[in-house]
């Protein structure tokens, strides 16, 4: 069965960093594109000038693009429908504005701050929702006075639309206020630059948030005072934080940026946001860009509110860290870590197979790794001992675990793992002791990669020198007594 070729959009606002809300937008539309062929536009909502920053336009193309999202017509590659940003589209906004008056759909007001703050203060008195008062809907008001313009919304009879998710949604024309279009200084609201830039670039279907739900009915209206089609509108399940409530900064990094700077891989991030509007309808959870928009469709959307849930998102970027091939998780853990970017590729790779099934996000490298770059570590005393052993005791031990280490004719891991065994059971150690308090010994810490393979690395020499230093944290005893399991410490 053809499908239509579709005309879809984004429209993020530049006022700030780049919203994983807009990437999952994004990704949506672009499936929906791909899979139906036509135009994916990128347009930027710059009208809210108070809330404009000037460098967010291109850190929200950059991280989208990181992210794999693509578009055919936008500010930075063109197209026929622009220009792309909406402040260099006033003109527009201004003719269409004149349209509506002529029409009698909208009107100019003069209200003053003052009036509009009396009018509200009443209005709450009353315990009555605010809103316009309709006090200049059948005023002469004239085109050189300080003004807006208002949509003249009918006073009477509802307004009905259909979310392609949803169904019809329908609303009484008297709830809806008379909502500005265009603001005094010149600027276009949201509403009305939107629904003009919609029709004029021919958009055939609105893939948006679903907080944007309650503006459509303004939209809808202003269209049909337009006297234009109707575009389908879908309006996409909101991301949330796990206790339901919107996605927001204070519980959830929200900035793409964030992600790609804290070691998330691209693929892993793209595969969790379609993940929160979209299932094969099985259990699968792992899919590429072109798995998706294959599956893909308007009826795939699934309308419950998606958690975006930290913990599943890391544990997707490690199923994808585990597919990396060697340099190419090279390449990507020298970008965040300054030790491995210094560090020779040849030890690189020695390192980074023994981590790779551990790490969760890259930024975990260092955390795990940092005892391969120092020339020193230090061992914490109390982590050095086992459970019930004594620093002497411990120390006895690891004496003995030096001269293995240093006697040994090759440091493979073979030999070495079936010596420190066999150690062990000659000071009656349980060889999980012998190696945790090596473990601590050789690298500081307790949770490390595989111990025999990061001694191997490391080398016989600065194993030797790190042993020494954790006896001589632990005392160094003058006569050892081996093998006694002393509780009194
Ligand atoms: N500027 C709006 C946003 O930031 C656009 C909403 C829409 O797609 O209509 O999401
Ligand atoms: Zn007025």
């Amino acid at each position: 069965m053809a499908q239509e070729p579709v005309v879809v959009r984004i429209a993020p606002s530049p006022t700030g960093d780049p919203h994983v809300g807009t990437a999952y937008t994004a990704l949506f539309n672009m499936a929906l594109r791909r899979k139906q062929g036509g135009r994916f536009i990128l347009r930027i909502d710059d009208t809210d000038r108070t809330r404009y920053q000037a460098d967010s336009e291109a850190a929200i193309q950059h991280e989208l693009r990181w992210l794999g999202i693509e578009w055919d017509e936008g500010p930075d590659v063109g197209g026929d429908a622009g220009p792309y940003r909406q402040s260099e589209r006033t003109d527009l906004y201004r003719a269409a504005v004149e349209e509506l008056i002529a029409k009698g759909a909208a009107y100019r007001c003069d209200c003053t701050k003052e009036r509009l703050e009396e009018m509200r203060a009443e209005q709450r008195k009353r315990k009555q929702q605010p809103r316009y008062d309709g006090h200049c809907r059948e005023r002469e008001v004239s085109p050189d006075a300080t003004h807006v313009v208002r949509l003249k919304v009918p006073l009477a009879g509802e307004t009905t639309w259909t979310d392609e998710l949803r169904g019809a949604i329908t609303i009484q024309n008297a709830t809806v206020d008379d909502q500005v279009l265009l603001k005094s200084d010149g600027y276009p609201t949201y509403h009305l630059a939107t629904v003009v830039d919609d029709h004029k670039m021919g958009v055939t279907h609105i893939l948006r948030a679903e907080e944007w739900i309650n503006s459509t009915p303004k939209h809808v209206l202003l269209y049909e005072a337009f006297g234009w089609p109707l575009p389908k509108f879908v309006h996409l399940p909101l991301l949330r934080n796990s206790d339901k409530s919107k996605i927001s900064k204070r519980k959830n990094p929200t900035s793409i940026t964030w992600y790609r700077e804290n070691g998330f891989l691209p693929e892993a991030l793209r595969n969790f946001l379609s993940l929160m509007g979209f299932s094969f309808g099985d259990d699968r959870e792992e899919f590429t860009l072109e798995e998706f928009v294959e599956a893909f469709s308007l009826g795939a959307i699934k309308t419950g509110g998606p958690v975006f849930d930290q913990q599943k998102l890391e544990w997707l970027n490690g199923v994808y860290i585990r597919k990396l091939g060697l340099d190419e998780l090279i390449e990507h853990v020298r970008e965040h870590s300054a030790a491995a970017a210094a560090a020779d590729p040849a030890l690189l790779r020695r390192i980074l197979p023994l981590v790779q099934e551990r790490m969760n996000r890259f930024t975990e490298f260092d955390e795990l790794c940092d005892f391969f770059f120092v020339d020193r570590v230090q061992p914490p005393h109390d982590d050095l001992l086992p459970k019930k052993r004594s620093d002497t005791n411990t120390a006895a031990v690891l004496r003995q675990a030096r001269l293995l280490v240093r006697d040994l004719p090759s440091l493979d891991e073979e030999t070495l793992e079936q010596k420190l065994r066999d150690l062990a059971e000659e000071v009656e150690w349980k060889a999980r002791e012998l190696f945790m308090a090596l473990r601590v010994a050789v690298t500081g810490k307790k949770v490390t990669p595989p111990l025999i393979e990061s001694m191997c690395v490391l080398g016989r020499e600065t194993c030797i020198e790190r042993i020494d230093a954790a006896i001589d944290v632990l005392g160094s005893p003058e006569n050892p007594i081996l093998g006694t399991s002393d509780t009194s410490a």
